[in-house]
């Protein structure tokens, strides 16, 4: 049963000269810790989750608690926090203990990156993957690095119907560094468009909602924030293994401006290079002469199975990795 907010009373937030004092900003600094002091700001954030009233709600990387604060007034039934740094469990118990007791808080000092969603979400209502969406949403305001390697470590959770989408089409509330999210909602042709938009685009629902300015943060980072939502989709644009997918989108998007056989020649051991990438193109019946950054997510959708049935006719395509030397940081790919 959700509770009356009006008779919600919360502990301020601590005041910038509090997180000066206790956490060290310039330490903050370094750790990429920018934080969202004005309750309007997170107010927003939390209102383009949409309904939480009675959701089960899993915040990552919540700090000192103002978007925690904005999620306790929306009424969910269910709260978790999931945050790295010890350092906020003393304002993050505070708010835990005046919490209406119709809303079960729980602290988890632990990296998102190795937590078990599906464990935490334990006891929420599973939804039918195309019925409608189950009471259960992420939100979070991470660091940029931190939320674009959890992106696709989600989309690849979200592909599984495992982790937090073991219960149906799970709901995302994150922040990026707006290039980043501009990125993710890219149409073909556009200057932003790249591997980070195919991935998004074939699974979710993927909208950017708004704009944050740099400025709203302590410390103040050096770039803006976009807010996105990302809704997984009940029909994914394609139904293959999402390693083999990444692989084939990433190769390409390696040369992204030139013609996309020549990224996609990458794909293949190089005595054959040439005559697999021409066959693959004519497999999946698109112009190998479109730039990477041209095709729409449906020639990739139809490159993807061409290649996948040239892996069935030869494990040797399958095995072949041309990044495993080339590239091994996703961001210098993305
Ligand atoms: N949500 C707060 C806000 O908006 O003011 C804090 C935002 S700050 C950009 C990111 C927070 O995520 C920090 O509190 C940081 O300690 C935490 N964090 C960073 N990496 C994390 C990880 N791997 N798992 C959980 N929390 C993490």
């Amino acid at each position: 049963m959700s509770y009356n907010i009006n008779t919600l009373r919360l502990p301020p937030l601590p005041s910038i000269r509090d997180l000066v004092k206790l956490y060290k900003l310039r330490a903050l600094k370094q750790l990429s810790q920018n934080f969202l002091m004005d309750e309007r700001l997170t107010d927003k954030i939390v209102r383009a989750a949409g309904r939480l009233t009675d959701h089960h709600v899993c915040e990552v990387g919540p700090g000192p608690g103002g978007i925690t604060r904005s999620i306790i007034k929306k009424a969910p039934k269910r709260l978790i926090v999931v945050e790295k740094d010890p350092r906020f469990l003393p304002t993050l118990n505070l708010l835990q203990e005046s919490c209406p007791k119709e809303l079960q808080m729980q602290i988890d000092i632990a990296d998102i990156t190795r937590y078990n969603l599906e464990t935490a979400f334990g006891g929420a209502p599973k939804m039918e993957w195309t019925h409608s969406l189950p009471p259960i949403h992420l939100i979070g305001n991470l660091p940029f690095n931190v939320s674009t390697n959890l992106i696709i470590r989600w989309l690849e959770m979200v592909s599984q119907k495992s982790g937090a989408w073991a219960y149906g089409r799970s709901s995302m509330t994150l922040t990026f560094q707006k290039e980043v999210a501009e990125r993710m909602i890219a149409p073909p042709s556009s200057k932003q468009r790249c591997r980070l938009s195919v991935m998004c685009q074939f699974w979710c629902d993927v909208n950017y909602k708004f704009t944050i300015p740099g400025t709203a943060f302590v410390p103040k980072p050096d770039v803006d924030v976009g807010v996105v939502t990302l809704i997984p989709l009940k029909k994914p644009l394609i139904d293959l293994p999402f390693k083999l997918v990444e692989k084939v989108v990433r190769t390409i998007f390696n040369t992204r401006q030139k013609y996309c056989v020549k990224g996609a020649q990458n794909l293949f051991p190089e005595d054959k290079r040439e005559d697999l990438a021409a066959k693959l193109f004519i497999l999946a019946d698109v112009n190998p002469k479109t730039r990477s950054f041209e095709l729409s997510n449906e020639d990739f959708v139809r490159i993807c199975y061409a290649y996948n049935v040239l892996c069935e006719e030869c494990s040797e395509i399958a095995d072949f990795n041309f990044r495993a030397t080339k590239f091994e940081n996703i961001e210098q790919v993305l």
